[in-house]
């Protein structure tokens, strides 16, 4: 499919287009000209743009009225075997409406955008909506062979006649259709090779062409990598290799651009804010369910504050069919914690625990109740988000509730850029502990009662938790 255009009137719709590129990153922003600055490409005149691309194949998502682009649209409605998507989206995104190209997988653009902007479509097909299956527009690799044949038999499906199903097809299998051995209708799936000599096709049977080159040999996969810290020496041989290999990468900017000189010329980079995880995991699914090579990048591991939760999240909530095929591989990667103590010595060289401070997740009162149960049970602590833009009070608190517990004196280590540019490790006594100590690149570690501080004859000072008590 061509890359779709999102077509706005003016500047004010910068911010949902944006939204839009985040599910489709290669959707183009076609603007007003005079009213629209932050647009790609311009135009004069909204009706011969949309009816140029409609005409050159090219998916629409107008951020408009629909009836402007019914209206537009109109005079070239005569064959819906060809017409591209075309979907109209509320200014504000709070409506998705596929309008047409229900051939052309119109109401998977639907689902895919609406996700993003965080509403439901508004699906009208009531075939599938019932059936829970494109019919008309089957997924990539298979191609619908007689669908002038399609109406009577959804009619008839709708109906309520049952289908059996020759052949294998997982979309048909896990859907919601009435499949039975003796059913009155028939959906057949043959290869490619074949379709030529298949006679059985009519009213009551669709036939499906199946390219098995497609299907089978490459299998969409996904691997959840974590980089380390920052260091190239820190990032496990494993994940150099699949990042190597990876078709796609998806993730954070700056995890991504830490990785760079591993990028080869075939892979293309896809990045996205910090703080849309579960839309970075839907994206990195729905690129992996088309057959791709996707690794999706964390720092530290990809276990610990990261994205494999994530994508474990989407994929349980959301359970599109043509995920459950994706290889799915965790690939582990050195936590912050685990290299800030590296740096000092053996701080979390007992039992341990990490609790990260955000509330941005979890509420503050599950956070403190957290620490207290920590501080009282003498775990070394190791505190990942302590402190940001928007959250700069939690810390001091955090300090408070420890104070309660622990000696003023407890070793504490604050770790800045650990493996980057710019590494710093502080070492001081809890009471020191202040504010502009940290920053959203530090991690803290906090000793328990036993943990101590010692000093080589002549040379460094450590940090160290005896495993004997
Ligand atoms: N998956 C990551 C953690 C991501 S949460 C890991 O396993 O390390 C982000 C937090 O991790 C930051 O706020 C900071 O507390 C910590 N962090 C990540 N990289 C760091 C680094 N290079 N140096 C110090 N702290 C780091």
């Amino acid at each position: 499919m061509k890359p779709p255009a999102i077509v706005i009137l003016g500047e004010s719709s910068i911010p949902v287009a944006r939204q839009i590129q985040v599910a489709l990153p290669e959707a183009v922003v076609y603007g007003l000209a005079d009213r629209s600055q932050s647009a790609t490409v311009t135009y004069d005149n909204f009706g011969e743009t949309v009816r140029e691309l409609f005409q050159a194949g090219t998916p629409i998502i107008g951020i408009c009225a629909a009836g402007i682009l019914i209206r537009t649209i109109a005079p070239l409605l005569t064959n819906k075997w060809q017409e591209p998507p075309v979907l109209a989206i509320a200014e504000d995104g709070s409506a998705v409406v596929p309008l047409l190209g229900g051939l052309q997988g119109v109401n998977d653009l639907a689902r895919q955008i609406a996700a993003g902007l965080q509403v439901a479509p508004a699906i009208t097909t009531t075939g599938e909506i019932r059936f829970r299956t494109p019919l008309l527009s089957p997924p990539f690799g298979y191609r619908l062979i007689n669908p002038d044949d399609a109406k009577t038999f959804i009619a008839d499906l709708l109906a309520g006649a049952t289908v059996k199903l020759i052949g294998e097809a997982p979309w048909l299998e896990n859907s919601q259709l009435p499949i039975t051995e003796a059913g009155k209708l028939t959906i057949q799936i043959v290869p490619k090779s074949q379709s030529e000599r298949t006679s059985t096709s009519g009213k009551e049977c669709l036939v499906y062409e199946v390219d098995i080159d497609w299907i089978e040999p490459t299998q969409g996969k996904l691997a959840i990598v974590g980089t380390g810290p920052g260091s190239a020496v820190w990032m496990s041989p494993e994940v150099k290799e699949i990042l190597e290999s990876a078709t796609d990468w998806v993730g954070y900017k700056t995890y991504l651009d830490l990785a760079e000189p591993l990028r080869k010329p075939h892979t293309t980079r896809h990045e996205s804010d910090n703080r849309v995880e579960l839309d970075r995991a839907r994206f990195a699914l729905d690129l992996a369910a088309k057959n791709r090579t996707v690794a999706i990048v964390s720092s530290g591991d990809p276990g610990i504050y990261a994205m494999a939760a994530a994508v474990f999240e989407v994929l349980e909530r959301e359970a599109k069919p043509e995920w459950q095929k994706i290889e799915i591989q965790v690939c582990p990667g050195i936590s912050a914690m685990q290299a800030a103590a590296a740096q000092v010595g053996a701080p979390l060289g007992h039992d341990f625990c990490a609790i990260s401070l955000s509330d941005i997740l979890k509420p503050w009162d599950v956070i403190a109740q957290r620490i207290t149960a920590a501080a009282q049970a003498d775990f070394a602590i190791a505190f990942y988000n302590p402190v940001s833009k928007q959250r700069t009070w939690q810390l001091e608190k955090a300090k408070a509730i420890l104070l309660e517990w622990r000696s003023p004196e407890t070793p504490i280590v604050l770790a800045c850029n650990i493996g980057r540019p710019g590494q710093t490790v502080t070492v001081k006594p809890l009471e020191q502990l202040a504010i502009e100590d940290a920053d959203m690149r530090t991690v803290i570690l906090i000793g328990s009662s036993k943990t101590r501080m010692i000093q080589q004859r002549q040379g460094k000072q450590w940090v160290y938790t005896p495993r004997h008590y």
